[in-house]
């Protein structure tokens, strides 16, 4: 197994700090950074801008990837990728590229769903993550290089990551300073350079994290993985309910907005005959009165060790028009890539157990 350090670990200032002690100039350091996050090279070979000598040592002590794709599958409209990657202690994540053209056929959003564990440990009873347990936090520099590995990708046909949502395999807010240090670093001007406003976390309700993200007034947009109105029915689905209930969490969210200005977003996965009733809209419509937010709902994506199924399309309009009659804003998902068991976790949890089709 490598055992060298990931070189997207390191922030500007330890990389700095790193060539310091091995005695070069202070220059390095930037050059390494923009070769890394701007030009996006992907192995030692690449800083042609740095003599042998460094290249050798840079490869010697870093390692420039922990991630190995091992499967890729596109969606048949091909608007949708997702692959697997093999990290260096067997566990597997998954990313997932979404393309969204403009009608006239340019270029629209390539949004990335990214992974910040390998498992999860909340539960959830309909996300296939959740069915597999939790193995490990991500390191900040394993999260950034799911970046890397796609932007590289999308480099090749001139086109580029617009924006990034931390929904991938696990809680971002259970991984906190890892999530926040690979989006700083994505952040960076001088760096990959993507603005705070084109990420979006997503959370299961981890209120004490809430909370200290809305203190540290973060600009990326909140998402908050809701699913039921009522504490019985949500903790049937999300066990993390038993310790954060429906009220507190609301009342997390009424704070967050209050002291930020900024919208959130509540994500509702529709399952037919448990949470898309009108009751459940009904509720859902009491307890956001008032409060700055928008709605997606978005009919489930099925996986093998939940019964549940995705809410017809009647039923998607009409607990939507609940919503709307109530002033609530809402929009119906697209569900993408069901081809390619794009929900997250779904990849992951299937290998080897059924045949999958395999792209280049
Ligand atoms: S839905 Fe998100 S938080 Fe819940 S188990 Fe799946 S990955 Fe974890």
């Amino acid at each position: 197994m490598d055992t060298r350090p990931l070189i997207y670990d390191l922030s500007q200032p330890e990389l700095a700090e790193q060539l310091r002690a091995w005695g070069q100039p202070s220059y390095r350091a930037a050059q390494i950074w923009d070769g890394l996050y701007k030009q996006l090279w992907a192995r030692p070979e690449d800083f042609t801008n740095l003599s042998k000598d460094l290249r050798a040592k840079l490869g010697e002590h870093f390692s420039f990837s922990h991630l190995q794709p091992s499967i890729t599958l596109h969606s048949t409209d091909k608007q949708t990728l997702k692959t697997l990657f093999k990290l260096p202690d067997g566990n597997a994540i998954e990313t997932v590229l979404m393309r969204y053209d403009d009608r006239d056929g340019s270029q629209g959003r390539r949004t990335l769903c990214i992974s910040t564990q390998a498992g999860c440990a909340m539960g959830c009873v309909f996300c296939a993550t959740g069915q597999m347990g939790f193995r490990r936090n991500l390191t900040s520099g394993e999260i950034l290089e799911q970046v890397l590995y796609f932007a590289r990708q999308l480099k090749v046909e001139g086109e580029r990551v617009t924006n990034i949502v931390l929904m991938g395999m696990g809680e971002p807010f259970h991984n906190y300073d890892a999530s926040l240090a690979a989006i700083a670093r994505l952040n960076d001007p001088d760096g990959f350079g993507l603005g705070n406003r084109h990420f979006t976390i997503s959370t299961v309700g981890l209120i004490p994290a809430i909370k200290r993200y809305t203190t540290e007034r973060h600009q990326m947009g909140l998402a908050i993985s809701l699913h039921a109105a009522d504490d019985e029915l949500r903790a049937s689905m999300l066990p993390v309910n038993n310790r954060y209930p429906i009220k507190d969490l609301i009342q997390a969210c009424r704070d967050y907005v209050q002291t930020t200005g900024r919208r959130i977003t509540f994500e509702w996965a529709l399952i037919n005959g448990v949470n898309d009733t009108p009751e459940q809209a009904r509720k859902l419509a009491a307890l956001l009165q008032g409060l700055n937010c928008h709605v997606n709902v978005i009919p489930l994506n099925p996986t093998r060790g939940y019964p549940g199924q995705r809410s017809t399309r009647e039923r998607v309009a009409e607990f939507r028009s609940i919503l709307e009659a109530a002033g609530i804003s809402c929009t119906v998902r697209v569900r993408r890539g069901i081809d390619i068991q794009a929900g997250c976790g779904q990849l992951a949890e299937s290998e080897g157990q059924q045949p999958i089709q395999i792209s280049n």
